[in-house]
């Protein structure tokens, strides 16, 4: 049941939303790309249909043809309008051929389409397509057409133009009978295995005699038998169009694969078709045929690809040199926009004007007249820079300008005299192979030039890509894998008019023209809607009175939505224009309006140049979409003077202070902030704002991490430097220390390494109040912090009286819970010795200072019987001075008292005895013990000496020399003297017995003989 009801829940989502932010929005369609310089259309290749494009590229530039199917109109073929309607009769194929012949001569786009042909045709699929060879296409398409065109005036077009006949003669030896045969071909199929080129093959087809004879003879109908018979083929009749196909293909029977022929095959570029013919006896013209077409197959015999080199016939293209193509393509580069290229290339301009002239040439001073009067530009302004002077670049171009031979007139050079001039004149190709059998070598001069009909330059149409190329590229297609495969050669009888010239408008039906010229049109607007929208950019103006400055840089003073307006303009329109556009929006505007890049920073908007220079393209003052604009007066926002440009950039700092035991969150030592200065913000003035009561500024410089180790200190020879040059960055880290916090640091190294790290807590528990108070707090401090601040902290922590620090002091708090001797509060927690994390009491009392002793005293050496007491004593009192100040703290009287230290076993150890000693001459040391004794000190001079009697023991041998047991004393008087009443002596001696004999008072000076016999006394 809950299954069914989600799985419904999840159908809905998916078919609704899902599906919805799935389709993408339809991209803005582009128009095609518009011709480029060869102002040739070249065709879009539909996946495989190259070769159907050089064979349309062959038809188009076969202006009989184009011009015999423009010939044929709407009333004849129907149009495609009607195509839809099912009783209309509508020829589809030569209406879309029709139709694509007048976009490839007329629509201004790169590449045109071939699809709606090819549908013509019945192909709707790539697969369809690629089925085809290109020499078949060439039967299927004429094929196609002329069914296509039956019952029309076209019915006999493809025969008209392309149909010739072979005769085929066999020849009786016996009777001279001769049988024919008749062969219609609309190409010819030649073979190249074996061969070097189209003459020796044509010549091998169509003069060489093949005979019958022994084993293969000939059954001659007349003579009823098997005879030796001669046969032999001519051409009988030659098309207006010869088509010849190669058979680069072949079948290779051992190994039983398809191979293509890579040989070399020349071919050339007129061929005098006289020797292969049946009535050589017409005019030499009716023979002579001219190259105009070659198509190319590149690849191997499984695939590969189609590319034609076209002549153009009626000079329809603009053709250059190839050096002055690349020049066209860079000047075109240059000025894309102005799309003058007419003006801008003075050969086509030069061209231009001469063309115009009736007479075959002019005065070059006049062609230099002529161009300022109709292109209003003089050659010495304009080109004599770039191109020289106008009689020079003129010498410079042979092939285009004929100059008189004293150079003083100029004329356009005739089309076939470029021909003599670009080949040169080679043996005759057309004379028969030498006697000998050796083929003829056409290669050395295979391109032998004639006089020609029909002039133009040569073209690569290459799918969409067309590149003039130079007639004596067409060599480089004799062999190879790119090799010629299919040859069209034209009857060179065939003249144009003079009106088809340059003309592609030439016999284009009427409403093929306002069909393409509307296109034109519409492409034109395309392309300028579409050129604007890739030079629309988008500007984000802010205006000033939006805006407030504070805190070292702009803010809006509503939200930044509301303070931006968004304004698109193109960007090669000038920073006027702008100017005149932000007026326009803002009528209200009154007073100078200046413009200025501005940028959003961390710190807020900052200004920088001021857009200057109305005659400048936006694109030259660098202002591109999305760039930040402020609109304002120049001087002021809102009254406060604002300072642009890099160099007052402002920066913001994460200002760091070390933060109280509540502030900062857990784990944070430091509080942050961030300020906003501007770069160019002195040190000094950084530190004044920063630090007003002194302290010190210390930069983090190893990153951006706050608590990483390296701290420096800002010298105070830096202090001249500003943010920017010591490299203080949006979100670098300062450290704050005032005078109270600097005691963590040791300022004197100027590099705190290691300091936040060694950042600890001691804990401090308050003695001095009541038990219910908050009585322990954590203190951040490190080991070179002083005890009157951890002190003070405390204090504060605890909220308690300040004044509180006047009586009171620090005291480390042992394990089990005793107080021990408080710690000067000058003292750092490493002088101190105080262990990170450690417990102090803060307890009434002063610390002592540091030439102050802190300490413990009892009376008599029983802790039961006296409790322990505490004195602060200078440590240049004497111990006199001492005594008497413990004697009055405990309440005793009477002189009859002496210190003594407590020993090591907490007894009442060695006597303080010199009275007149200092405490730090005696080295006792702040948390000693000392222990009020009753009793008088020998005076000065005499010792107290405990006497042990050392007894030989019983069980020891008799004998031994007791004067070497009392020198053995005597080497250790001067230890007596020293540790007396400290230690009792070690029982070095285990031969003896060790037995106490009471003290004896002695003279410091008295002698060992004097010492004995006391000793005996007592
Ligand atoms: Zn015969």
């Amino acid at each position: 049941m809950f299954g069914d009801l989600f799985d419904e829940d999840f159908s809905f989502i998916s078919n609704n939303h899902w599906g919805k932010g799935k389709t993408s929005k339809p991209r803005e369609c582009e128009p095609p790309a518009p011709r480029d310089f060869t102002n040739l259309s070249g065709i879009k290749n539909q996946g495989g249909t190259c070769y159907l494009n050089s064979l349309l590229q062959t038809l188009l530039f076969t202006p009989e043809f184009r011009e015999a199917l423009f010939s044929l109109g709407p009333e004849e073929l129907g149009t495609l309008d009607d195509s839809r309607k099912p009783d209309a009769k509508v020829r589809i194929i030569p209406l879309q051929l029709q139709r694509l012949f007048a976009q490839l001569l007329l629509l201004d786009q790169q590449a045109a389409s071939t699809t709606d042909l090819t549908e013509s045709f019945g192909w709707n699929s790539h697969e369809e397509m690629r089925q085809h060879d290109v020499q078949e296409l060439n039967r299927i398409l004429f094929s196609a057409l002329e069914t296509s065109l039956v019952g029309t005036s076209g019915h006999d077009l493809i025969n008209r133009l392309y149909h010739g006949i072979v005769v085929n003669h066999i020849v009786c030896k016996e009777c001279k009978n001769v049988s024919e045969r008749q062969e219609d071909f609309l190409d010819l199929t030649v073979a190249v295995k074996g061969v070097a080129g189209l003459e020796e093959a044509l010549w091998n087809m169509y003069v060489e005699e093949e005979y019958f004879e022994n084993d293969n003879l000939y059954r001659c109908g007349a003579c009823d038998k098997l005879v030796e018979a001669s046969k032999s083929a001519k051409l009988r009749k030659l098309p207006p169009f010869l088509t010849v196909s190669l058979l680069r293909f072949n079948f290779d029977f051992e190994k039983c694969e398809r191979y293509k022929e890579t040989s070399c095959y020349t071919f050339p570029l007129h061929i005098d078709l006289r020797p292969f013919c049946e009535q050589p006896e017409m005019d030499d013209s009716e023979y002579m045929y001219e190259l105009f077409s070659v198509i190319i197959h590149k690849g191997g015999c499984y695939g590969g690809h189609y590319h034609v080199y076209i002549r153009d016939v009626d000079e329809l293209g603009n053709w250059q040199l190839q050096e002055e193509e690349e020049k066209l393509i860079e000047d075109k580069a240059g000025r894309d926009a102005e799309n003058s290229k007419e003006t801008e290339n003075p050969l086509a301009v030069l061209k231009g004007i001469l063309a115009e002239e009736d007479s075959k040439q002019i005065p070059v001073d006049q062609l230099g007249q002529k161009l300022l009067e109709k292109k209003g530009v003089s050659w010495n302004k304009k080109y004599r820079k770039q191109y020289g002077a106008l009689r020079k670049y003129l010498q410079h171009h042979p092939q285009v300008f004929q100059l008189s031979p004293d150079a003083n007139k100029v004329g356009l050079k005739e089309a076939h005299e470029l021909l003599v001039e670009l080949d040169s004149p080679g043996q005759a190709l057309q004379s028969p192979p030498q006697s000998n059998g050796v083929p003829w070598n056409s290669e050395k001069n295979p391109l032998r030039p004639r006089a020609t009909s029909a002039g133009g330059h040569w073209f690569d149409l290459n799918d969409s890509k067309v590149q003039p190329i130079k007639e004596k590229d067409i060599e480089k297609q004799f062999q190879g894998k790119e090799s010629a495969y299919m040859l069209f050669y034209r009857k060179s009888q065939l003249k144009r008019p003079p009106e088809a010239r340059g003309n592609p408008r030439y016999q284009i039906p009427e409403h093929l023209l306002d069909e393409m010229n509307a296109a034109n049109t519409e492409l034109q607007k395309k392309r300028a809607e579409c050129d604007s929208a890739n030079n629309g950019i988008d500007l984000h103006l802010h205006l000033s009175s939006c805006y407030k400055f504070h805190n070292g840089a702009l803010h809006p003073s509503l939200s930044w939505k509301e303070s931006v307006v968004d304004l698109t303009i193109d960007r090669r329109k000038t920073l006027g224009d702008l100017r005149q556009a932000v007026f326009q929006m803002l009528d209200s505007w009154e007073g100078d309006m200046v413009l200025s890049l501005a940028k959003p920073l961390p710190a807020g908007l900052h200004l920088y140049q001021m857009l200057d220079g109305d005659e400048l393209s936006l694109d030259g003052v660098g202002v591109a979409d999305g760039t930040d604009i402020f609109v304002w007066n120049g001087k002021e926002v809102g009254g406060t003077r604002v300072l642009a440009g890099a160099e007052h950039e402002p920066v913001v700092l994460n200002v760091l202070r070390l933060a109280g035991h509540n502030e900062g969150g857990k784990g944070q030592h430091f509080t942050e902030a961030q300020h906003t200065f501007s770069c160019s913000t002195s040190l000094g003035d950084l530190h004044r704002a920063l630090a007003p009561s002194g302290g010190i500024v210390l930069r983090n410089s190893s990153g951006e991490e706050k608590e990483a180790k390296n701290w420096e200190v800002f010298h105070e020879e830096d202090m001249e430097e500003t943010i920017r040059s010591v490299g203080l960055r949006d979100g670098c880290s300062v450290l704050i220390l005032d005078s109270h916090d600097q005691s963590f640091v040791n300022i004197s190294s100027g590099n705190l390494t290691a300091f936040t790290c060694d950042i600890s807590w001691l804990q401090v528990k308050n003695f001095c109040g009541a038990e219910d108070e908050e009585n322990q707090v954590k203190i951040t401090a490190t080991i070179e912090t002083v005890m009157s601040d951890i002190k003070m902290k405390a204090i504060r922590e605890l909220h308690l009286e300040e004044e509180l620090a006047n009586e009171s002091c620090l005291r480390p708090v042992s394990g089990n819970g005793k107080l021990l001797s408080p710690v000067p509060e000058d003292y750092t927690v490493k002088e101190a010795e105080l262990k990170m994390g450690s417990l102090l009491g803060l307890c009434h009392g002063k610390a002592p200072t540091s030439t102050q002793l802190f300490l413990y005293f009892m009376v008599g050496s029983d802790p039961n019987s006296s409790p322990e007491m505490e004195i602060v004593v200078e440590e240049t009192a004497s111990v006199g001075e001492c005594l008497n100040l413990m004697l009055q703290k405990c309440g005793l009287s009477g002189d009859n008292w002496h210190l003594r230290r407590l020993d090591w076993c907490y007894e009442a150890g060695e006597a303080l005895s010199q009275e007149n000693a200092t405490l730090k001459e005696l080295n006792v040391c702040r948390g000693d013990t000392l222990v009020i004794m009753e009793g008088k000190l020998p005076e000065k001079g005499f010792l107290k000496i405990p006497i042990w009697w050392l007894r030989p023991s019983s069980r020891k041998k008799h004998g031994e020399n007791a004067q070497d047991q009392v020198n053995g004393l005597t080497c250790q008087m001067e230890a007596l003297q020293v540790s007396a009443g400290t230690a009792s002596p070690e029982a070095t001696h285990p031969a003896m017995e060790l037995c106490y004999a009471g003290r004896i008072e002695i003279a410091g000076e008295a002698s060992l003989e004097e010492l004995k016999l006391q000793e005996n006394g007592c």
